[in-house]
């Protein structure tokens, strides 16, 4: 493919003809709610000894679909199929690899809105959060199989007299690939695409609150004629599946995205050699993150204001780029303060189903639990100045939740909520906003907000943040433009989206010939 790189569009829902063509698609989605997923492995559709119904978080008792679940003899039968279609997978052109990805990127684009309706019913994505998703999905597609075109041309060696030299990117072999539910189409597919358009064959284990939309996206990748094999779908208990996949022989990487607790168990437990096992498995891990945006005297207040509001409660805060923490200098922390109150107050807790709606549900009962619980930490620790409550008791609904004159150690300002919860702490001065931006265990996202160039190149040098922004948001991270991943306990800085990234998913080889 020679035409470069462009992002996905996002749709302008202002438009008429695109909101009703939205709205067709969430009425197509609703007509195929409740259907049956088999577990799929080398292309033959499997009945699992037991069923999950996946919910919508926003109407609990409306059943999106019901998934059938592997256990370990089909997580074992994965793993073989995964093995043995690799023999072939490895040796496959890796121009004609990406364009699998090409094609199931322009089928996906021609069905955009179905893809989103489908994460607005799973995931109670709002439109567009939902539209920006699937927009993420096909760039990573589009982005990746270019990639895996220019890895696959004659890499610069030193040239020396009498001698043919070449350095190529070869597969690394069975991987898994254990995807997020907040992000169930765009990092889902991302993951999987860099594995397989590498030459990797992958048992994809999706996310057990979101795998209705991984199964639509097997039925893309199928219908895009991808070999059988190449991705087996194995949905199936963490704890159990999850397990026996991480700790296989045969499995050469895993590729996770997800919360630091079941990171840290995927790389202890990737690092044991099992018998028979005859390499060091990689484990390419992006986990959480404490996100702050911090905001200097001198700076512009509406846009401060602006960046906050959206990057807390954007997807109702469950993004791991989502600020958490707005850190804010004591001349303008009232005034910060208030302008971010305003614009929440203004906010609109709903079903996503209806446009208007800024924030949907949290994504189940265990986050709803969690975040209700840290919102009563938080008013002990700090002073409730908008939200704490609940919505409509049909769904998680959560409301955005401000609280302030919060102590940079207190629990609130340290350990991941992922929901719509924000702390304001206020800071003596611009380093001392800094020093308290940098002090919790993450490094994933951070942003400041300032007019004064010497703090913006201190921020530069020292601000400890994978992704770190100025003068904007801090989510909301472009395929190829702000490759994404973090520091510290955020992961292993894979950067997704960017150019060192299929580099994780493969091995070089050198050829040396002398003649
Ligand atoms: N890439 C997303 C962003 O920049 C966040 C990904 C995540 O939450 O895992 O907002």
């Amino acid at each position: 493919m020679n035409i470069p790189f462009v992002n996905e569009p996002f749709t302008a829902f202002a438009v008429q003809e695109n909101r009703e063509a939205f709205e067709d698609a969430l009425r197509k989605v609703q007509s195929e709610l409740g259907r049956e997923y088999p577990i799929i492995i080398g292309g033959q559709k499997i009945t699992g000894s037991q069923t999950l119904h996946s919910v919508n978080p926003a109407a609990k008792d409306q059943v999106i679909g019901t998934v059938h679940q592997a256990d370990r003899e089909l997580a074992e039968k994965a793993i073989q199929t995964a093995a043995e279609t690799f023999h072939t997978w490895k040796h496959t052109d890796p121009n004609e690899r990406a364009r699998y990805l090409y094609k199931a990127a322009a089928m996906m684009r021609r069905r955009k809105h179905e893809f989103s309706a489908w994460m607005v019913y799973e995931a109670g994505k709002t439109w567009p959060e939902a539209d920006a998703d699937t927009a993420e999905a096909i760039d990573f597609m589009e982005f990746y199989a270019r990639e895996m075109q220019r890895l696959s041309e004659p890499q610069p060696l030193v040239r020396i007299a009498g001698e043919d030299n070449e350095l190529t990117y070869i597969p690394l072999g069975v991987g898994i690939v254990i995807p997020p539910w907040n992000f169930p189409l765009a990092i889902m597919a991302g993951m999987t695409s860099a594995a397989l358009v590498s030459g990797n064959t992958v048992v994809l284990k999706p996310a057990s609150t979101t795998p209705v939309i991984a199964a639509k996206f097997m039925e893309l990748l199928a219908e895009a004629g991808l070999p059988d094999g190449v991705v087996n779908f194995l949905p199936g208990p963490g704890s159990d599946v999850g397990d026996y996949l991480v700790d296989h022989a045969l499995t050469r990487f895993v590729s996770f995205t997800g919360s630091r607790d079941v990171g840290l168990r995927i790389n202890e437990r990737a690092a044991k050699t099992a018998p028979g096992q005859k390499w060091i498995k990689r484990v390419i891990a992006e986990m959480g993150g404490k996100d702050s945006i911090v905001v200097d005297n001198d700076s512009d207040l509406e846009l401060a204001a602006e960046s906050i509001t959206a990057s807390a409660f954007g997807f109702s805060g469950q993004k791991c780029s989502a600020c958490s923490r707005a850190i804010i200098h004591k001349d303008v922390y009232d005034e910060v303060l208030q302008k971010v109150l305003e614009r929440t107050q203004k906010l609109t807790l709903g079903s996503p189903l209806e446009m208007q709606s800024y924030m949907g549900p949290v994504i189940d009962d265990k986050a709803y639990a969690k975040i209700t619980e840290y919102i009563e930490i938080g008013k002990r620790e700090g002073r409730l100045v908008h939200g704490g409550g609940t919505g409509d008791p049909q769904g998680y609904f959560v409301e955005p939740t401000i609280i302030a004159d919060v102590d940079p150690q207190a629990r609130i300002a340290q350990e991941e909520i992922f929901g719509p919860v924000l702390a304001f702490i206020k800071a003596n001065s611009f380093q001392e906003a800094l020093e308290i931006a940098n002090n919790t265990d993450y490094g994933l996202t951070g942003a400041v907000i300032s007019r004064n160039r010497a703090h913006l190149e201190q921020a530069r040098r020292e601000y400890f943040a994978g992704n770190l922004y100025f003068n904007r948001k801090c989510t909301g991270a472009l395929v190829g433009t702000h490759p994404f991943g973090g520091f510290n306990m955020s992961g292993t800085d894979s950067k997704a989206g960017g150019r060192d990234y299929l580099l994780l998913f493969t091995q070089a080889k050198l050829v040396s010939e002398k003649y």
